[in-house]
């Protein structure tokens, strides 16, 4: 192809998104390729398209389903003139201007690139587990735990999130079930002793979630023993997978700066990444936050430095 795009941007949840209202408002007409329909977390529109209802995003006091939300994060950018490519990139180039991104075998090139492609919970691979994603199972407290007032829920991970998430959730529920696969916590110490010290939390050691048990929504799961294989059902409403995150970053390998853990790493106070011209924004490059209103602050912050850094260049 031979036209140069000022700007593309790969991904297409809150922070791709916004960032495509934000250049295509600054008549930078953005290509956004936003990824293929799929049953994960990475597809056009991100990890919201995974989620029932969001109630902590400004500006609906009565909530919005996740879907209908990145509908109209979408609708609002095409409004401006943003265009959408509905496939996924398979490969970029930015060894020399301007940049190139793939999509199998059609090129597309831009002046700058923006970064958005997120990050995906991980999950215990079970079945039903994605079927009630959004209807008693969960990888958000900080966005689902008000659902949970004055019921048993359950909590599986032995990390820092899981022990973050089970202690958040007794605020709301009457009893949280934290349930480890070991018998020992890989979190920190203090971590650990907020858990030991919280009486809403029961600590399983030894267990796994073999089986999630509802047909639309949870009704309780099996855990089983590792030590002896016994089998016994917790009635729990709700199921928070807190086992990690991975940012989806395999594209950027050897390209773009990461830290150890993968996510993208980014100037102080800016969404630059250490290839001029290229911004990353989201999920992609916070492992702290992972709201999407966050998120979305942080498309427009790399919408505003890729403008700025494209009229650098014509100075
Ligand atoms: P993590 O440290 O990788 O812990 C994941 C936990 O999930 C581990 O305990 C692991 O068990 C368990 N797990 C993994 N796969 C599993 C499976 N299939 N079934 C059952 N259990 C499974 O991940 P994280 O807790 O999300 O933390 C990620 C990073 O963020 C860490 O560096 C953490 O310190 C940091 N963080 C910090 C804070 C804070 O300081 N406030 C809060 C959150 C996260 P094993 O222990 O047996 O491997």
């Amino acid at each position: 192809m031979s036209d140069v795009a000022n700007v593309i941007i790969v991904g297409s949840g809150p922070a791709g998104l916004t960032a495509a209202i934000y250049t295509a408002r600054a008549s930078l007409s953005p290509i956004v390729i936003e990824g293929e329909p799929s049953s994960t977390s990475d597809q056009p529109g991100g990890q919201l398209m995974l989620t029932t209802e969001v109630e902590n995003f400004p500006g609906f006091p009565e909530g919005i389903m996740g879907p209908e939300l990145m509908m109209n994060f979408r609708a609002q950018a095409e409004r401006f003139g943003a265009q959408f490519i509905t496939e996924k990139v398979t490969a970029i180039d930015v060894e020399s201007r301007p940049y190139r991104v793939w999509v199998r075998d059609t090129e597309y090139q831009a002046h700058s690139l923006i970064v958005s492609t997120g990050a995906r919970a991980l999950m215990l691979g079970i079945d039903g587990e994605d079927r009630l994603l959004g209807h008693g199972v969960s990888t958000c407290a900080t966005c689902d735990g008000f659902f949970f007032r004055g019921q048993e829920i359950a909590v599986v991970g032995g990390g820092d999130s899981a022990i973050e998430e089970a202690t958040f959730l007794t605020k709301f529920a009457d009893k949280v079930t934290l349930i480890h696969r070991r018998d020992e916590f890989r979190a920190s110490k203090i971590m650990q002793q907020r858990a030991f010290d919280n009486p809403k939390i029961e600590i399983l050691w030894n267990h796994t979630v073999t089986a999630i048990n509802g047909d639309s929504r949870l009704e309780g799961v099996d855990v089983t023993n590792t030590v002896d294989g016994t089998v016994s059902t917790l009635p729990v409403t709700g199921l928070f997978v807190a086992i990690g995150h991975r940012p989806n970053t395999d594209l950027f390998a050897g390209i773009l700066d990461m830290d150890e853990t993968g996510y993208l790493v980014t100037a102080p106070g800016s969404t630059a990444t250490n290839i001029d011209g290229v911004f990353a924004c989201g999920d992609v490059q916070d492992h702290t936050y992972r709201q999407a209103i966050t998120a979305a602050g942080s498309g427009c912050m790399a919408a505003i430095d890729a403008e700025r850094w494209l009229e650098a260049q014509h100075d």
